[in-house]
């Protein structure tokens, strides 16, 4: 199987340093070993959605010499939506989901669902989202960065939603269709996303798809420890100066640019592709940046 990266923002704002060190990371990962490397809007959640974020975080994207290679996938497309439709009725089918009209007021407190509704008439005329059933999985995978982590479901989600209640289709779904059907191979992605990947191995086993490998890499911090982050306004990365934002991220990356290498953001991203060893990052879960 040929390698397939992908960089998937969400179009909730621009792209700041952390999200472009998450574009580099598997940019620089699907280049090495002669892959592709897709980009995929993830705007599934479209209340969040900040309209032209998309264009403009593609366009920070192409001015740091970085292109989908494939026409850019969104969530919202309604061939999508038909695909996440079709994914919720089979997994229906097979008795494996039920409406919970649990209010998040009474579910405050809880990280992991306590099974109100599964055991319930249904309650599917009132205001529902819709749960996938769980048992006590346990699902182990060698990340290349973060080494094996073993996750269990029961003691992280329990049943969790896959649709919401005002309708939406939940990212944990959305994702592992989206990578299945744009065949990723391997899901490189900031650490703080790690601790949904049995969720989502969980339901590749379930719908039948494909089991890629994953890259979890570390979450860059600044020097308040803060993470950053849309949430803490971390700056938007500009176009002005691509090759030195650059050259910081490679910095960081452990790689050190030489001068040569710094003529133009193609030969530098060319320079970076032939240096970059994901070793370096192995079991390092934050960068100060
Ligand atoms: N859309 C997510 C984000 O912007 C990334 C999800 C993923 O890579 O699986 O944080
Ligand atoms: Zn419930």
């Amino acid at each position: 199987m040929s390698y397939r990266g992908r960089f998937a923002p969400s179009p909730t704002g621009d792209l700041h340093f952390g999200s472009l060190l998450a574009a580099l990371v598997s940019f620089l990962q699907a280049r090495k070993h002669g892959g592709d490397w897709l980009v995929r809007i993830e705007d599934i959640d479209e209340t969040r959605t900040i309209p032209g974020a998309d264009q403009k975080i593609l366009q920070t994207l192409a001015a740091f010499g970085m292109h989908s290679d494939e026409p850019v996938m969104y969530q919202t497309d309604p061939q999508r939506q038909a695909v996440y439709q079709q994914a919720l009725a089979q997994l229906t089918t097979q008795q494996l989901t039920y409406p919970c009209t649990c209010t998040r007021k009474q579910l405050a407190g809880s990280s992991v669902y306590p099974g109100t509704c599964r055991n319930q008439p249904s309650k599917a005329n009132k205001p529902h989202s819709i749960r996938v059933k769980t048992q006590n999985q346990s699902y182990t995978f060698d990340d290349l960065f973060q080494g094996v982590q073993i996750q269990n479901l029961a003691t992280q989600s329990g049943d969790f939603n896959i649709k919401r209640k005002d309708g939406l289709f939940c990212y944990m779904l959305a994702v592992v269709l989206d990578d299945a059907d744009q065949r990723i191979s391997e899901v490189v992605r900031g650490i703080d996303i790690m601790d949904s990947t049995a969720r989502q191995m969980y339901l590749i086993e379930l719908l039948g798809l494909t089991q890629p490998s994953y890259a979890h890499f570390p979450v860059v911090v600044d020097t308040h420890n803060q993470k950053l982050s849309k949430q803490n306004h971390a700056k938007p990365v500009t176009h002005e100066d691509p090759m030195s934002t650059t050259s910081v991220a490679l910095e960081l990356l452990g790689m050190t640019p030489p001068t040569a290498a710094k003529k133009t953001q193609s030969s530098l991203l060319d320079w970076a592709i032939k240096q970059w060893q994901p070793e370096r990052l192995r079991g390092i879960t934050e960068l100060r940046y």
